[in-house]
């Protein structure tokens, strides 16, 4: 058997915040393909302004870049338009950056009717709800803490599912917004299920796109209200709510205000009366906008990265829904099952990692990198029964906002990324196995 090339995959995430940032530097021999996983921060838990982390990140591509040669990416994928993803892409220092090729999901495609739908419902309810949500601000007696506590935080979800549209023009190279040139976004997954093993530029590294679902009944799920209707389409897409219950521990949903996307009770009964208009008070407008935040989180593209059997594993922020997708799927299971790395999903928190991927699938003794920043409004990210589910597992956790270097695992002296560096044999070809094992 002739020896293969020796291969490495570094995955290196920076310590953004709240927020994702991720490098993935492939080398084998001299040739090095680069590819850049989202770039974003929400302002709130942020550990520093996001044009610093873009610098750091542009710094780091210039240094490796062959004398004479601009910074360059093979591919940046952005997995969903919520700021805390996209937002680094506003800033025009990725002028300079010349890249082959802009991963993004279908939604974003204004060719592609059923993504042109969806992305115009997202925007128009978060748009609405953003100017809802000010004026309640405004009407709501300030001595109404709890009214007005619940109202800053839907702020945040329905500001963050606004997105920016900056970034988006960068990414989808419009309004003379672009890089250093001008790739042509690869909208994902594509119709033709045989065009989402995408192969790059190095022999056996092959990008599997298994989500968002393109599946007419799943998008349906993605799909905010028709017109302003928003509580009544969820109460009537969501009958169960089996959308919205959180994905990690749903029997100890104990109460959060912060994060609890379950449509209350009460307005469900009364649901097929509200109109998004009439949403006044704080608990609705909170309901609404965390369905919106989910809404777009499940449009994020999931995708596994195999780099000759070594498989990457990225989720963005999919939650329940995208992830039976994928989980439902034999061959997208496989995928996904005793991966080298794990990207949690949300920032770790409860509704964006099943307990049964964490617990059985995952596998033992597996990296899993958590890109996480304290926002001091919510204690329950992350969440703390996902992060002991993968200690019991033997999981070597990597924490942005803990940086600890450890086995195949380095810190930036700052404190500013941490970095594991995987190593595949030259001749060793691991195949996905067909079955989860653990
Ligand atoms: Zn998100």
């Amino acid at each position: 058997m002739p020896a293969s090339p020796r291969t490495t995959v570094a995955v290196r995430m920076y310590n953004v915040g709240f927020g994702d940032a991720f490098l993935i530097t492939v080398t084998q021999f001299r040739t090095v393909w680069r590819m850049l996983v989202d770039c974003g921060v929400f302002p709130a838990g942020q550990v520093r302004p996001i044009r610093e982390s873009v610098r750091l990140i542009i710094d780091d591509l210039t240094a490796a870049a062959p004398a004479g040669q601009p910074p360059h990416l093979d591919v940046i994928v952005a997995t969903h338009h919520h700021i805390d993803h996209i937002s680094g892409f506003a800033d025009p220092a990725w002028e300079k950056v010349e890249v082959d090729e802009v991963w993004v999901p279908y939604v974003e495609d204004p060719r592609d009717r059923d993504g042109k739908i969806l992305r115009g419902q997202l925007t128009t309810a978060a748009h609405a709800l953003v100017g809802l949500i000010g004026a309640a601000q405004q009407r709501i007696a300030a001595a109404d803490e709890d009214s007005h506590e619940r109202l800053r935080v839907a702020k945040i979800f329905a500001t963050n599912s606004e997105g920016s549209d900056p970034a988006t023009d960068r990414l989808l190279g419009r309004n003379d917004t672009t890089f250093l040139n001008k790739p042509t976004p690869r909208y994902v997954p594509d119709r033709d299920p045989a065009k989402n093993t995408i192969s790059t530029t190095l022999p056996g590294v092959t990008a599997h796109i298994l989500g968002p679902s393109r599946d007419p009944g799943e998008v349906k799920k993605m799909r905010p209200p028709k017109s302003v209707a928003w509580l009544k389409a969820a109460a009537d897409e969501r009958p169960t709510n089996a959308d919205t219950r959180p994905l990690f521990d749903h029997i100890h949903a104990v109460p959060r205000a912060e994060v609890n996307v379950a449509v209350p009770e009460r307005l469900r009964l009364t649901a097929a009366a509200l109109k998004l208009d009439e949403l006044s008070n704080a608990e609705e407008l909170l309901a609404a906008a965390a369905i919106l935040e989910n809404s777009v989180n499940n449009t994020s593209v999931y995708f596994v990265l195999d780099v000759r059997g070594t498989r990457l594993v990225f989720v963005g922020d999919s939650q329940h829904g995208a992830w039976e997708h994928v989980l439902n799927n034999p061959e997208s299971l496989a995928l996904v099952t005793e991966p080298a790395l794990y990207k949690i999903g949300h920032h770790g928190s409860h509704n964006a990692t099943p307990k049964k991927y964490a617990k059985s699938i995952l596998g033992r003794e597996h990296y899993a990198m958590m890109p996480f920043g304290t926002v001091g409004q919510w204690p329950s990210i992350p969440e703390e029964k996902l992060i002991t589910a993968l200690e019991e597992a033997g999981t070597h956790l990597i924490r942005a906002d803990k940086p600890a270097p450890g086995p195949l695992v380095t810190v930036d002296a700052h404190k500013r990324w941490s970095e594991v560096r995987f190593t595949i044999p030259a001749t060793r070809r691991r195949t996905a196995k067909t079955q989860p094992t653990g």
